[in-house]
């Protein structure tokens, strides 16, 4: 069969929100963010593998993705929307149990409208201004926020995995100057914030990317591998061509094995000029020519056997190095992976 095996490792993203929670102190506790399929692992398993850690609150962007969270954890752990209580949302929000991160002054009011007694959480914008109630609307409606006892009251950094960049303590200062006597909850760091230390920390933080040990989370363990099949294999002469547009040319004898895995699988089109390699039993192996839709050329020319499958992501090649080779970052590649890999969950 021709299509590739995504192994997604639950020990190892267990074991890594186990480090990132020993990361901060013991009263300070930490969440899961599990959007976007829990960047791309498979939202059921791993979001369930992590209940199953000791995680109790979990994040998604939408609350959509907040339904089948609730699906696969069942009652008890609490599920937070990051973008908040919006139109149509009302019925998710008291039927699933859904916590909106309210983040304007009419989501807060269609919160009130809607689900009057339902929880919620609220984010602030101290700076990066994406999502939160700005100052301003803040001092407006801090009272009556307060008086409806949030949930948490969280804001997010731009900057957190530049540890030296001057946002990083302006955002703090702003944060604390805005929950400044608050009662609630509060939380404001991701991965990054997580690393820059404690003063970050607060009542909770909100890993992701470094559940998958993906950058800035450098001492994780890896938790994908990807294996692909080998489609064909044939020999070239010196001279002849591989791929669209002509681009690579054997320049000797060539041994080419064609893989079972394209841009439509989330492999960028930009990294077969990037470096990128492919792996039989630990040997590199380049990729050549350029990357297509649902296939891509490897020169196979120094293993002396032809391999039936080949590794993208392995050890040898985490997926902030075909990130690298793409010219973009490890959270795109994560969030790309294909619909079309068999997803595996080896017991760990
Ligand atoms: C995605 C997201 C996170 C998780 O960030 P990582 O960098 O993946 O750890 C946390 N908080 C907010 C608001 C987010 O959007």
């Amino acid at each position: 069969m021709a299509q590739a095996t995504l192994t997604v490792k639950l020990g190892a993203i267990a074991a890594n929100w186990r480090a990132l929670d020993r990361m901060s102190a013991p009263r300070v506790e930490t969440a899961a963010v599990v959007k976007a399929n829990a960047y791309g692992t498979g939202i059921r398993r791993t979001a369930a593998r992590l209940a199953e850690e000791g995680a109790r609150k979990f994040f998604i962007a939408t609350a959509d993705e907040g339904a089948e969270l609730r699906q696969a954890l069942g009652d008890g752990p609490e599920i937070y929307v990051f973008g908040g209580h919006m139109r149509g949302d009302a019925t998710a929000i008291t039927d699933l149990d859904l916590i909106p991160l309210l983040n304007s002054p009419q989501q807060f009011r269609r919160q009130k409208e809607a689900a009057p007694t339902a929880r919620f959480g609220v984010q602030l914008d101290t700076g990066m201004n994406r999502l939160g109630l700005e100052p301003a609307d803040w001092a407006v409606l801090r009272d009556e926020v307060t008086a409806s006892n949030p949930a948490l009251v969280m804001s997010h950094l731009a900057c957190a995995d530049e540890p030296d960049h001057a946002m990083n303590a302006q955002q703090l200062a702003t944060f604390e100057d805005m929950t400044q006597g608050l009662q609630a909850p509060r939380s404001l760091s991701a991965t990054g914030g997580i690393l820059l230390g404690y003063e970050y920390h607060f009542d909770l933080t909100r890993p992701g990317i470094g559940l998958y040990a993906g950058a800035p989370f450098d001492d994780g363990t890896p938790a994908i591998d990807l294996e692909v099949p080998v489609v064909q294999v044939r020999d070239l002469d010196v001279g002849e061509t591989v791929g669209y547009g002509n681009t690579w040319t054997a320049q000797r004898p060539t041994r080419i094995a064609t893989l079972s895995i394209g841009y439509a699988d989330g492999l960028p089109r930009a990294s077969g000029a990037g470096g990128l390699l492919a792996f039989a039993d630990g040997q590199a192996c380049p990729v050549v020519g350029r990357v297509s839709m649902d296939l891509v050329t490897v020169d196979v020319t120094a293993l002396t056997e032809a391999p039936e499958s080949m590794s993208i992501i392995c050890d040898d090649q985490p997926v902030d190095d075909i990130a690298e080779a793409a010219g973009t970052i490890g959270y795109e590649i994560f969030t790309s992976l294909g619909r079309r890999y068999q997803r595996r969950y080896p017991a760990a």
